[in-house]
């Protein structure tokens, strides 16, 4: 069902506005987020071609294969949808729904290819762009309703995070401790566990290191980061750094310095600030301890309906930071053979400021 404070039927139009103003003829969306966004509809990416066709000027049409329409008529309460069956080309819908001489589309970015040539030969003269183009720049400046969603989320993956102790345990492997966090991410009210990493020891190097069957030891760091999607839509992704007893000294002392950048960086975020000046917040301060080259990766992503989205928190990035741009500040100390450590927050830009919306302490968590 449409929530209509979540996902307001005027977005259309905005996308429509400014679909218009960047001198595009249409956009063309299929299955994924942007559709989501812009509709409401968590329609399902296959082979059979599902389409939203919303001209810059003019009707919108969503083009369904016949035994989505019941299923695409409670989800768009609003929209003209037409329907082929099995068997015959969907592009010639398209086509028709366009109406009219048309030079450039902009795609959805996430689009499957098998649709972008399909798309092609039936337009052939038409010129193929990204919808990321207009959709990312309306995305990324979150609504009230939106942040509400991403705290909701971020609350539940903070209540996860709360009961670490419970699995984390010396003498169980990464991938015991994962399933039971994965159980714990649905019964917190999340509709779909999207990743779990738990990295003990030297595997905490590896910043994408999901799990494996090594054993847990005493006094290791275990870099657990976490995240799923909520009913709504709206995802969470956060990132804690265990040690199961006492730890050793050296972990402590560098965890501090990690621990000052994340802090550094979160502090730094407020209107006007550049996503590159939020990095380098975070990046100047471990350099500064001399771990500048095991910080290697951005310092974070924005975060909505896509669990990876703009602002992308990087250096070179001279975007400032607008009320309502959410996304993530997560610096890591990676030391190849020996362990890792990470700190992941999801944060929302505001008039005055920052609003954290992860509140489980930030210090390394002894168990
Ligand atoms: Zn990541
Ligand atoms: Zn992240
Ligand atoms: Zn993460």
């Amino acid at each position: 069902m449409l929530n209509a404070e979540l996902y307001p039927p005027e977005r259309l139009v905005a996308a429509q506005r400014a679909t218009a103003a960047v001198g595009l003829d249409a956009l063309l969306v299929t299955p994924g987020s942007d559709l989501r966004y812009l509709t409401g509809y968590d329609a399902h990416a296959q082979e059979r071609l599902t389409c939203l066709v919303l001209p810059a000027r003019g009707e919108p049409t969503l083009v369904v294969p016949t035994l989505e329409r019941p299923a695409a008529e409670v989800a768009t309460q609003h929209l003209k949808i037409v329907d082929h069956q099995d068997g015959d080309s969907p592009y010639p819908l398209v086509v028709e729904a366009l109406d009219g001489p048309l030079s450039v589309l902009a795609l959805s970015d996430r689009m499957w290819a098998a649709h972008v040539l399909g798309l092609r030969a039936a337009l052939p003269t038409a010129e193929q762009r990204l919808a990321g183009e207009i959709l990312d720049e309306l995305r990324m400046r979150k609504s009230p309703a939106e942040v509400e969603a991403l705290r909701a989320a971020g609350a539940a993956i903070d209540t996860v995070h709360a009961r670490m102790a419970e699995w984390l345990l010396p003498g169980r492997t990464e991938r015991q401790v994962g399933a039971d966090i994965a159980e714990a991410i649905i019964e917190s009210g999340h509709a779909t566990v999207d990743f779990v990493i738990v990295a003990s020891g030297p595997n905490g190097a590896s910043p994408h290191h999901a799990l494996s069957d090594r054993v847990i030891r005493a006094g290791e760091p275990v870099v657990v980061d976490i995240g799923g999607t909520m009913p709504s839509g709206y995802c969470s992704d956060s990132t804690r750094t265990y040690v199961v007893g006492a730890p050793p000294a050296d972990v402590a002392a560098w965890y501090a310095v990690l621990h000052t950048a994340q802090r550094a960086a979160v502090a730094a975020v407020r209107p006007g600030v550049t996503c590159a000046q939020v990095d380098a917040a975070a990046r100047d301060v471990i350099a500064d301890a001399g771990y500048g080259p095991a910080f290697l990766h951005r310092t974070g992503h924005g975060i909505g309906l896509d669990g990876h989205e703009e602002p992308y928190i990087v250096a070179g990035n001279d975007r400032p930071l607008e009320p309502g741009m959410a996304f993530s500040i997560e610096p890591g100390i990676y030391l190849a053979g020996r362990h890792g450590a990470r700190i992941e927050d999801i944060v929302v830009c505001t008039d005055g400021g920052v609003d954290v919306l992860n509140t489980t302490p930030t210090e390394l968590a002894e168990l």
